[in-house]
């Protein structure tokens, strides 16, 4: 007998709520996925709230579990910040259960591990590698979705996992709407696209919600993005982090167990300042540097094809000269790179020919190259 919608809202209305009243009366639920016997939703509170809100997130996903014909229960807490509300304080431990239950498995405490302890590797992935940026607004997703796409048309093969839980953007990037399927080990299934596994806290949340994520829950939500994926065998697998160099990211730089990072820049100096900061973390955790990619470059007209520096343009190939580490290509400002990310078509994919597409490409030719010993050792 498959498991209906209805038979999950009478479940959690059994389960009280701390506002005193039963879950579905809370007004705390995201919309609710039921496919072949798997339950997803998630329960969106204040950030102040989520403490409270953590064991009835785990009694929640008991009960529902517990129904007649349920393989797999998927409930996620997310912390929304209310407008103009305070920020809220961590919570005391990871709040788990942001992706399937049977992610437990790994706990990872944050703290726990010395900048060298560093996570296993992931079976079956040869090379993880970050695209990071020091700010977020450089075009660090769109860069990350077009390298894994020349990546792929190197003939590798390739994951994408968008660890930006602060502002998940693949799901616009690429267009794809549906919810991840469980395997038969419960773990969840990549979408694939564009001959791309992809992974996004966005497939499971509204794009929509501003999440506040504390550094336990940054961990937790990534730490089992990556280990309760079934990603199966990938040459490499990029991971889109969060913008900035804060603390979260400092983490997770140091608790995945990354091959290397490509650092995304505008060539404004600010840009440059905080590319700078991204360049300091990943050498603070031992990550190799592949390279710094100046994104919006030059200005190209989407009409005549001339070109204007207007931002001065080349500062990130001077500094990347000046710290020592690769300069691996510059993007242009260019309106197809933006109708085509915002609409869910990438340039590479849907301008395989066009000159974009083969500077994405040659990007991943370069960044193929200084992986090429992890690739071949896997
Ligand atoms: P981030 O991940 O750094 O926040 P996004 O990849 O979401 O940035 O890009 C921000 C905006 O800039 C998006 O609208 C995207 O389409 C646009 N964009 C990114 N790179 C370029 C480019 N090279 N030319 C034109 N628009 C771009």
């Amino acid at each position: 007998m498959s498991v209906t919608q209805q038979q999950v809202l009478e479940c959690l209305a059994r389960v009280m709520s701390p506002r005193g009243v039963a879950l579905t009366n809370a007004n705390v639920l995201s919309a609710i996925t039921v496919t072949d016997g798997k339950v997803f939703f998630s329960i969106n509170v204040d950030a102040a709230e989520a403490r409270a809100w953590e064991s009835v997130r785990a009694e929640a996903e008991n009960a529902v579990r517990a129904i007649p014909g349920v393989s797999a229960a998927m409930i996620a807490l997310t912390a929304e910040r209310k407008a103009g509300a305070a920020p809220a304080a961590p919570p005391p431990r990871p709040a788990g259960g942001v992706l399937p239950a049977a992610a437990h498995r790994h706990p990872h405490p944050p703290g726990a591990a010395s900048p060298m302890a560093r996570q296993a590797e992931i079976p079956g992935i040869s090379a993880v590698i970050a695209v990071a940026s020091g700010k977020g607004g450089v075009g660090k997703s769109t860069t990350a979705l077009n390298l894994a796409l020349g990546l792929r048309d190197l003939g590798l093969r390739v994951g994408l996992l968008d660890a930006d839980i602060y502002g998940p953007s693949v799901p616009r990037l690429t267009g794809i709407r549906n919810k991840p399927q469980l395997n038969d080990d419960k773990k969840m299934i990549p979408i694939q696209r564009f001959g791309l596994s992809i992974m996004s806290i966005g497939f499971l949340v509204e794009e929509e919600t501003a999440m506040i994520w504390r550094g336990p829950m940054v961990m937790s939500a990534i730490t089992q993005m990556l280990r309760d994926v079934a990603w199966g065998t990938l040459d490499v697998l990029v991971v889109d982090m969060p913008p900035g160099t804060g603390d979260a990211q400092l983490t997770l730089a140091q608790n995945v167990p990354l091959k290397g990072a490509v650092i995304i820049s505008t060539p404004q100096d600010l840009s440059l300042i905080d590319a700078r900061r991204g360049l300091a973390m990943f050498k603070k955790v031992n990550v190799p540097v592949l390279g710094i990619v100046e994104n919006m470059s030059y200005f190209q007209c989407p009409h005549c094809g001339t070109r204007s520096d207007i931002f001065g343009h080349g500062g990130a190939r001077h500094e990347a000269e000046r710290l020592g580490v690769p300069f691996l290509g510059e993007i242009p400002l260019h309106m197809a790179i933006r109708t085509t990310s915002d609409s869910g078509h990438p340039v590479v994919e849907s301008e395989p020919d066009g000159p974009h597409a083969a500077i994405y490409r040659a990007i991943g030719a370069k960044v193929r190259e200084q992986l090429k010993a992890a690739i071949a050792a896997a």
